[in-house]
């Protein structure tokens, strides 16, 4: 993997070939080239502390010379993620929204995108609220139905923004589908892969350029650290978006790059772990007469689950289900005991979220209820306590 300037990294514990070919997505999770420091075999990247470095001979400049340029902690991150996603070049940013509005940053006044129409709030509030100030434009479509897509194309369209599952209600777009008519357009497309992770879901193989993470959910997994990732399919974005960063100071810190690694370490194990409970969950939910809705897509009766598990090889660990009421809603929040009542997802602990008041809060009720983000409805991100304990919770809760 080369830098944008041409540089080469440091030469790699195992070849990078056979790393990139024929170890599986496990392995790789602990074997990405970086796992044992060069210089003194230490078992965990150096966190390199600095914000700058000695040109020891000026014509001759290190690697890395200011950090928010590069630095080697943030760039073994980097090029981890990039590998999991199957990329060219990754970079890691101070929050998923500072990946996602440096990816908006490569579009300009005047120029068109086609969004996700249940996308994360936080994405809606920065192209309704923000980025619409400086001539972006969005039309927000239900990605499940292409014809849709492909209505909302505009002479000055250049892009598409994916989310799938979508967030909260769990839709499943065609990813490869969107990703070939995107390229028949010229449009560069984009993938939210928060919800999946690569564990689950790699995009940039089924032909989209740009992959972007909240890895404060899943890929972090410990509800610690706050940090967005984006990955590019060839070096060109990869160059656009490495200038990006670097231009608008939208970099993680050594500390979070390092924490971050810590957490991805064990995405597989945790992952495996989550998705057998939440489909337990779901069965049991779905199963119960008081539960107006379940949206989750491992279920037999979910519209996307083909899709799903086409382009994916799981479901992921969050159920969305609807109480039927807002009063209902909060009366069951009150009443658990395990999981936390917080915004977020993707941790070691259940989280219940409330997305009305909470992750979906900044998005006009008219505009939520048409969503089905209804005042019922329920976000449960399942982590790693025994299943059964956590459904007797739910139990108690709904009773209340
Ligand atoms: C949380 C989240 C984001 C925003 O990430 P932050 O790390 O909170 O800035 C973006 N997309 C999705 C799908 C998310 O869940």
């Amino acid at each position: 993997m080369s830098h944008e300037d041409g540089k080469q990294v440091p030469d790699k514990q195992v070849s990078g070939e056979q790393k990139e070919k024929d170890l599986s997505f496990d392995t790789r999770l602990l074997h990405f080239g970086s796992e044992v420091d060069t210089a003194t075999g230490a078992s965990s990247v150096p966190l390199y502390q600095a914000s700058t470095f000695h040109h020891a001979d000026v014509f001759n400049p290190p690697l890395h010379d200011y950090s928010r340029s590069g630095n080697p902690t943030r760039q073994a991150l980097e090029d981890y993620i990039a590998l999991l996603e199957g990329g060219t070049n990754g970079y890691a940013f101070p929050s998923g929204m500072a990946a996602i509005s440096t990816a908006f940053m490569l579009f300009s006044a005047g120029d068109h995108l086609i969004v996700t129409e249940d996308v994360y709030g936080g994405t809606y509030r920065l192209l309704t609220g923000i980025l619409n100030r400086f001539g972006l434009e969005a039309s927000f479509v239900d990605m499940t139905k292409i014809e849709e897509v492909q209505a909302a194309l505009r002479p000055n369209t250049k892009g598409i923004y994916i989310e799938t599952p979508s967030n909260p209600t769990l839709k499943i777009t065609d990813i490869a589908a969107l990703a070939a008519w995107s390229k028949e357009h010229g449009l560069i497309s984009i993938v939210d892969n928060t919800f999946m992770t690569p564990y689950y879901q790699r995009p940039i193989e089924l032909g989209i350029d740009i992959v972007l993470h909240s890895a404060t959910k899943f890929l972090g997994g410990h509800s610690d650290v706050l940090a967005g990732l984006a990955v590019t399919a060839n070096e060109e974005l990869g160059r656009q978006v490495k200038y990006l960063q670097n231009g608008l100071g939208s970099v993680l810190g050594v500390q979070d790059s390092w924490l971050l690694m810590r957490g991805m370490k064990t995405l597989s194990a945790r992952m495996a772990h989550s998705e057998i409970s939440a489909r337990r969950l779901a069965e049991w939910l779905n199963n119960r007469e008081d539960i107006t809705a379940v949206y989750y897509p491992g279920l037999s009766d979910h519209p996307g689950r083909g899709i799903q598990e086409r382009q994916s090889s799981g479901y992921g660990a969050v159920v969305s289900f609807d109480v039927g009421s807002g009063d209902r809603a909060k009366r069951l929040l009150n009443a658990v005991k395990l999981p936390i009542v917080a915004v977020s997802l993707g941790a070691v602990e259940s989280i219940l979220s409330y997305p009305a008041m909470m992750s979906h809060a900044s998005m006009p009720p008219e505009v939520r209820l048409e969503r089905g983000i209804t005042d019922g409805l329920l976000r449960f991100s399942v982590g790693l306590e025994n299943i059964e304990d956590l459904i007797a919770d739910l139990e108690q809760a709904l009773e209340q």
